[in-house]
């Protein structure tokens, strides 16, 4: 199965996505992860990366395709995937469905949430270095600032400050909400589910729909 998962920065895409991508037996691809990977190795990709991330802004497309195109031609990716923050352009959208061609995808799953509740939600997101992610109120470590899953330290990225949280959902809005319509044109299947309520129901909510 060749899923996308839609939604705001926030909604719990990458959670749902991950949990969903298990369930399935397909891998999580998320460019996000891959990204922020590539700037703590210090790589060539990671340096061109680095602050326009910060900012919130989004990496340039040709760079993202390029990486997406590899990661999804390995083995893993040939019976199906979860793409998770891929594709958030257009241009990006396009190039996955040239990439694709008759295999194309199977299903949208679209996270709803209203913007003030994102706000709370990524103000208030930590995550360690292997990518667990906690929340200062809804779901902190149980050992504090130490990952209680892995024991590395949990700290706020630095685009979840709430100076940048406002420029991503506009980046969201301008660039990435217009993939919702692209893909409604083209007779995609969108399941769209309520994004708040607790992981373990939407979970069930998701999986219900596919
Ligand atoms: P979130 O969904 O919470 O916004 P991600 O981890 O998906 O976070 O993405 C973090 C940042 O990585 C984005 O703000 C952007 O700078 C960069 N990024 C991730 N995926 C893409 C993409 N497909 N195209 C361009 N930039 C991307």
């Amino acid at each position: 199965m060749r899923l996308l998962f839609l939604g705001p920065p926030g909604a719990g895409k990458g959670t749902q996505a991950k949990r969903v991508a298990a369930n399935l037996g397909i891998p999580h691809i998320a460019t996000g992860d891959m990204l922020r990977q590539a700037v703590s190795e210090g790589t060539e990709l990671g340096m061109q990366a680095r602050s326009i991330m910060e900012r919130g802004d989004l990496v340039p497309d040709d760079l993202v395709i390029a990486m997406l195109v590899e990661r999804i031609s390995r083995d893993d990716a040939s019976t199906g995937f979860i793409l998770d923050g891929f594709p958030r352009t257009i241009a990006q959208a396009e190039a996955l469905e040239v990439r694709l061609r008759d295999e194309g995808l199977d299903g949208a799953v679209v996270i709803d949430v209203d913007p003030e509740e994102i706000v709370r939600r990524i103000s208030g997101r930590r995550v360690c270095a292997n990518g667990h992610v906690f929340h200062i109120d809804d779901a902190p470590s149980e050992r504090g600032e130490i990952c209680d899953q892995c024991g590395e330290s949990v700290y706020q990225r630095d685009d979840d400050r709430a100076e940048t949280v406002r420029n991503r959902l506009d980046v969201y809005r301008r660039q990435t909400e217009p993939l919702l319509a692209f893909y409604r044109e083209r007779g995609l299947a969108m399941h769209v589910v309520d994004g708040v309520g607790s992981v373990d129901s939407i979970t069930d909510a998701i999986m219900a729909r596919l």
